[in-house]
């Protein structure tokens, strides 16, 4: 299927064409009917499916018949809510080329920086608003933004926004929102919780599914070192020293664990930058930037805000450590091999994570190839339930230690 048999308009099929889209991904060719008919969507898709264009070609189609024609002040007809800046920012981004042949107005408000820009975009009149639900509440409360003229809504990675924390925040949205509209759910996910919210969003939601989240992206080729917790320093250089892996997205499961990583990176000469949710704003903007423009090699990211990043046939991708939860393996390797293009997942394990990769395995239902040219191969064995525990004993009393010593020192100073 080709985007000219989805009856588009001019306008968007000519900015298609200027991104050289041919063909509608899977959940676009499904979706993009279902919202242009005016109908509820419950979108079960995982990241980098095409969902973004999925939701927001057919609502600049909408409100481009409504409203493009239109002089005088924007309403604001469209409001996407997204559980990250980075993501947010990226969907603005679709949104600006998407429609870049109509009259459309468009907004993105986030938080962590100062609302005046955010303001005075908003005074000027926006037809679409994509926003994260802190900063949406903050300003509506401000009086800057109202929800009374809205007639679409998306929720967008709905699965990740409740693991945020934003329930609450959703449900004062939900309640401000006029009840008469149209609205699009999208999750990579579906447990239950998600199903209960979805219900208090959705009327006679049309289902809309791609891959699920357990079928790991057929086009990424997995690979496997086993190794030993003090050697994945020392591996993933040996695994960096092959300059085919030309820009690699690393992850890491704390914020200090990506910032040590990419200090031992930078003391072998290896460009890299890292993301995480104690980075400024615009330090992460910047890192993301210089990481698409190939000017470093490496991104090294925690998982939440890996989420939102959006790079055009991104290759590889490093899992440093093995995630506890075998979904969030899923949603790692899915930031390579996008919309079809080829992608490399390579996974690092120390003999702790051993458990987690037999889970991952029994989710995707397949076995990962192990390298086993490596020249850091796993000797240890996991630790003993009892050698866990004084672990754990040990940890917190360096913690402790650690927090002591600081007091200390602030008090000298
Ligand atoms: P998303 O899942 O929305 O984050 O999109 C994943 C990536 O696929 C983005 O880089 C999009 O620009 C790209 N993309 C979306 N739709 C298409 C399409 N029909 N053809 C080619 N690339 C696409």
């Amino acid at each position: 299927m080709k985007f000219e048999e989805l009856d588009l308009i001019d306008p968007v099929l000519n900015a298609l064409r200027d991104k050289q889209y041919t063909h509608p991904t899977p959940i676009q060719a499904k979706a993009i009917p279902i919202v242009l008919d005016r109908k509820d969507v419950l979108g079960c898709a995982q990241t980098g499916t095409g969902k973004t264009a999925a939701f927001a070609i057919p609502i600049i189609q909408l409100i481009h018949r409504i409203e493009g024609q239109k002089s005088g002040f924007p309403k604001m007809r469209a409001l996407i809510v997204t559980p990250t800046r980075e993501l947010a920012i990226q969907i603005d981004e679709n949104i600006r080329d998407y429609s870049k042949y109509t009259k459309i107005k468009h907004a993105v408000i986030f938080g962590g920086v100062k609302q005046h820009k955010q303001v005075e975009q908003l005074r000027r009149g926006v037809h679409i608003l994509v926003a994260t639900p802190g900063r949406l509440l903050d300003l509506i409360s401000q009086g800057y933004i109202s929800l009374n003229d809205i007639k679409m809504f998306v929720l967008d990675e709905a699965d990740r926004m409740l693991d945020m924390g934003f329930i609450n925040d959703i449900k004062k949205l939900l309640k401000l929102l006029p009840a008469q509209r149209q609205s699009l759910f999208f999750s990579a996910t579906m447990p239950d919780n998600i199903v209960q919210l979805s219900r208090q969003i959705l009327d006679h939601p049309i289902k809309v599914e791609v891959a699920a989240v357990s079928s790991a992206a057929e086009t990424i080729q997995q690979y496997l070192y086993y190794t030993n917790r003090t050697d994945k320093k020392s591996l993933l250089i040996h695994i960096l020293k092959n300059p085919i892996l030309d820009q690699v997205l690393v992850f890491s499961r704390t914020k200090h664990g990506a910032d040590r990583i990419v200090r031992n990176l930078k003391k072998k000469n290896i460009q890299a930058a890292a993301i995480h949710g104690d980075k400024a704003q615009n330090q992460r903007q910047k890192a993301l930037k210089s990481f698409k423009e190939g000017k470093i090699r490496v991104l090294v990211a925690t998982d939440i805000a890996a989420r939102g990043i959006d790079i055009d046939k991104l290759k590889y991708v490093i899992n440093y450590d093995i995630p506890n939860v075998a979904e969030t393996y899923v949603h790692r390797i899915g930031r390579s091999g996008r919309a079809g293009e080829e992608g490399i997942a390579i996974a690092i394990c120390e003999p702790e994570e051993n458990a987690h990769i037999r889970a991952i395995e029994k989710l995707i239902k397949q076995k990962i190839k192990v390298v086993n040219d490596n020249p850091f191969p796993q000797t240890e064995k996991p630790m003993t339930a009892a050698e866990k525990k004084e672990w754990n004993k040990e940890k917190q009393r360096r913690k402790q230690e650690f927090f002591a010593n600081r007091k200390k020192a602030r008090a000298r100073r």
